[in-house]
């Protein structure tokens, strides 16, 4: 060899192992570091920077660049794009790699120390393990090569295994086949061209030819797997296990009861000449799809076997790595446990759906308890409303009976008082209390009346003016006896409106006796009279007493006094200001008080009626003169009888009276006497009786009467 044939390359460092990086690259490690030299420039540069330590035993540059070191302590990858180093986490411990393999699929196939073959996927991380267990001829794997077909033979410190690139030990090698040696020794490997595989031992080469061992095996009788034992033990081992074996048929699921779900099964391969070469592998399919490698055990125990219906299949290669052709199959039926099963379930829910059922019938006893018990007391309190409406209903009756029993008695007293003649003040002061007890009658009975909602407008439309003036007149005198001044001052003189005398002349005169009864002597109440905003605007001043302001939201209140005590000054019942407040509404007017205080600054009540002019025209000179003492009717009535000239009896016109009460008949009838022939009926049945017997010129008939009452002698006649 001449120097020119050489190149030379001084690394200065103990290489141990190299690749190429490309064609001017080599890659190349030391026991401390791996490196990368330029062939071209000579450079060396280290491409690692932590150093580690041991024997390196192979260094492969992957396809897509990786640099895969192979040392005792693991596998190294170094990636020089991204400029990382990092060991590979294999079997969580320093696996020793001895060889590396990268497939066709860019797995890399280890050989390593007593681990057997791991598949490695860069990509994902998977591992598989190909070990003794899994069939693989030893752990010890030492050279690794990929035949023709994809299959990795893999050579070890006992045969050669032929794992399938699903991870499958599929064959084996020994020297009983031919092998030069057992033993392969480490790295001495080699494919030739031709497919062939060369693996190196002490004892000289081994030259395989693929393709013709895979023609042999698949020629080869394969074995067969045979069940040999099947024994079922219950899981706390109390009892001696059951053999199962003779009962045993392979269409028949083996039934197995919850608390004994352990079976042992023994089996065996029809060649018997190498037991210990022989491999095991069992699946329970229906729960998994794996098979579980067993190595060469000839006995297997399932114990906890889940409860369901499965199969247990088990196959075996023999020495060379055939497998049986068919597995034996066993199906079996593991019970559930008691607690597990759906009528355990239904048991135990019944007590709580029974505990459920009776507490949903008690919620709805209990609501229909409640519902009855709210009805009941509803009943009760709609009795005592009824029943208190009616006592109310009663009092009411009894008030207004009582009241309108007063008013007839006192209206003969007081048309009476009017013809005696001696002594005149014994008769002023009948007259005046009777009066004053009848217009509180009749205040009681207006108010019960327009309560009930029974009173009634009565309007006619005429000059309001002259008629307030009348009625201020009218009590003038009442004012003079209290030494009060009462002033009338008005904005206009002439209003022409709709209005109701009584109403209107009930409305000024408790307003105004009112202001009178409650300022002092030497006071002043005034009356002033405007129009404004469509209104007639009455608004009543005194200077008396005051109302205090926490007492005003009561005066309207039925039988409210300030002074409610009985050695209070003036008179009154309480219902003055409560009627005219009623009747102001009634009317459609409104009524307001204001009264800064009780020191004497006096009262202010202002009354606002609305202005229309719908009512009927009232006729001239009827303008009513008479309403402001309820009694005055009669009165005039009298006088004028008495002034008039007298005609005689048989000329007199008839008149028919219809009566009921005696008194009043005898007391009309005085009235009447000298101006009528008067004939009396005692009831609306007798009067129409009469009236259609005597035909009389004119009939005065009461309203209430027993039998037929006045409207219906009125319709008869
Ligand atoms: P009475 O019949 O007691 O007058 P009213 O309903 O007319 O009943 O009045 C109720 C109460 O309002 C009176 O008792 C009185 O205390 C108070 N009151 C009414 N008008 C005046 C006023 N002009 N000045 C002071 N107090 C008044």
């Amino acid at each position: 060899m001449t120097s020119q044939t050489v190149d030379t390359f001084f690394l200065d460092q103990f290489t141990q192992r190299f690749d190429f990086k490309d064609r001017e690259d080599i890659v190349f490690a030391t026991d401390q570091h791996v490196f990368l030299f330029n062939t071209r420039s000579g450079a060396t540069q280290s491409i690692t920077k932590v150093a580690y330590a041991s024997e390196v035993n192979q260094i492969l540059v992957a396809k897509d660049g990786t640099i895969w070191v192979a040392t005792r302590i693991g596998l190294l990858k170094i990636s020089l794009s991204k400029g990382t180093e990092q060991w590979i986490s294999l079997l969580n411990e320093k696996t020793g790699i001895l060889r590396i393999h990268e497939d066709s699929r860019g797995r890399l196939w280890l050989g390593t120390i007593m681990k057997g073959v791991l598949i490695y996927e860069p990509e994902t991380g998977h591992l598989n393990i190909v070990n003794q267990t899994k069939g693989l001829s030893n752990n010890m794997v030492v050279s690794l090569l990929e035949d023709n077909d994809g299959v990795i033979w893999a050579g070890t410190f006992i045969g050669i295994s032929m794992i399938s690139p699903e991870g499958e030990v599929i064959g084996k090698v020994f020297k009983e086949n031919g092998l030069v040696d057992n033993e392969c020794n480490r790295w001495s490997q080699l494919k030739l061209a031709d497919g062939r595989l060369v693996f190196g031992s002490n004892k000289g080469l081994s030259f395989i030819d693929p393709q013709g061992y895979k023609k042999q095996i698949q020629e080869g009788a394969r074995p067969q797997i045979y069940l040999t034992g099947l024994n079922n033990q219950a899981a706390d081992q109390s009892s001696a296990p059951i053999d199962l074996f003779q009962k045993f048929k392979q269409n028949e699921p083996i039934v197995l009861p919850a608390s004994s779900r352990n079976l042992e099964l023994s089996f065996a391969l029809s060649d018997y000449s190498a037991p210990e070469g022989s491999t095991f592998a069992y699946q329970i399919e229906g729960y998994s799809h794996d098979w579980n490698y067993i190595g060469s055990q000839r006995k297997l125990n399932l114990n906890a076997l889940p409860a369901g219906n499965y199969k247990i299949l088990l196959k075996g290669a023999d020495r060379w790595g055939q497998w049986s052709e068919t597995p034996v199959v066993i199906p079996v039926t593991v019970e559930e446990f008691f607690y597990n099963r759906w009528w355990f379930y239904l048991l135990c829910a019944l007590p709580f759906g029974a505990f459920f059922l009776m507490w949903q019938q008690r919620q709805r006893g209990e609501r229909t308890r409640l519902e009855r018990e709210v009805q009941n007391r509803t009943a009760i309190i709609k009795k005592q409303a009824d029943k208190l409406q009616e006592v109310d209903q009663m009092k009411s009756r009894l008030y207004t009976n009582i009241t309108h029993e007063f008013r007839t008695p006192l209206t003969v007293i007081s048309g009476l008082a009017d013809m005696i003649e001696q002594p005149a003040n014994a008769k002023n002061l009948i007259k005046n209390n009777s009066q004053s007890l009848l217009r509180l009658v009749n205040q009681m009975l207006d108010l019960a009346k327009l309560e009930s909602g029974h009173m009634k407008l009565e309007p006619m439309h005429a000059d309001v003016v002259p008629y307030i003036q009348y009625l201020i007149e009218a009590i003038q005198s009442l004012a003079a006896s209290k030494e009060i001044k009462l002033v009338f001052t008005k904005e206009v003189n002439q209003l022409a409106m709709d209005f109701d005398e009584k109403k209107l002349e009930s409305i000024v005169f408790n307003l105004l006796s009112n202001a009178i009864k409650f300022t002092p002597k030497n006071g002043q109440v005034i009356l002033q009279l405007r129009e404004a905003n469509g209104q007639l605007q009455l608004r009543v001043t005194d200077n008396g007493i005051g109302i205090s302001p926490d007492k005003l939201p009561y005066i309207f209140e039925r039988f409210y006094q300030i002074d409610d005590s009985s050695t209070r000054k003036g008179e009154g019942t309480g219902i003055g200001l409560t009627l005219t407040k009623e009747l102001v509404e009634l009317i459609g007017g409104e009524i307001t008080v204001q009264s800064p205080g009780p020191q004497g600054v006096g009262s202010e009540f202002l009354v606002a009626l609305p202005i229309t002019h719908k009512a009927p025209l009232s006729l001239p000179g009827i303008t009513p003169k008479s309403a402001a003492q309820p009694a005055k009717h009669i009165e005039q009535l009298t006088g004028e009888l008495e002034e008039n000239n007298l005609l005689p009896p048989a000329d007199l016109p008839l008149l028919l009276l219809i009566e009921d009460n005696a008194d009043v008949a005898t007391y009309i009838k005085a009235c009447l006497q000298n101006r009528y022939t008067v004939e009396w009926a005692e009831n609306g049945a007798t009067g129409i009786e009469k009236a259609l017997e005597i035909i009389p010129d004119i009939i005065i008939s009461d309203v209430m009467m027993p039998e037929k009452d006045g409207y219906e002698v009125c319709e008869t006649l």
